[in-house]
């Protein structure tokens, strides 16, 4: 799946839940997050961002590679 980093925090500029197909970027307290088990990895949300704070899983810098986990920890808990 593609996941929402550290660029997002406080920004929640939304423009990547218009662009997805599956309707699978959900809001959390400072940061959207994207639902791993929902994710189609059409890509479609990328290139919209204005702060460029998503990106495939496997490309992840490496400072921000928890992000993984904190989107699979947001939706194991609801
Ligand atoms: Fe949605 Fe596609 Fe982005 Fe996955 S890659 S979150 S399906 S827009």
């Amino acid at each position: 799946p593609y996941v929402v980093a550290q660029p997002c925090v406080d920004v929640k500029d939304k423009a990547c839940v218009d662009e997805c197909p599956v309707d699978c970027i959900y809001e959390g307290d400072r940061s959207l997050y994207i639902n791993p088990n929902e994710c189609v990895d059409c890509g479609a949300c990328e290139p919209v961002c204005p702060t460029e704070a998503i990106f495939y899983e496997d490309d992840l810098p490496e400072e921000w590679a928890w992000y993984k986990d904190a989107a699979a920890n947001f939706f194991a808990e609801v």
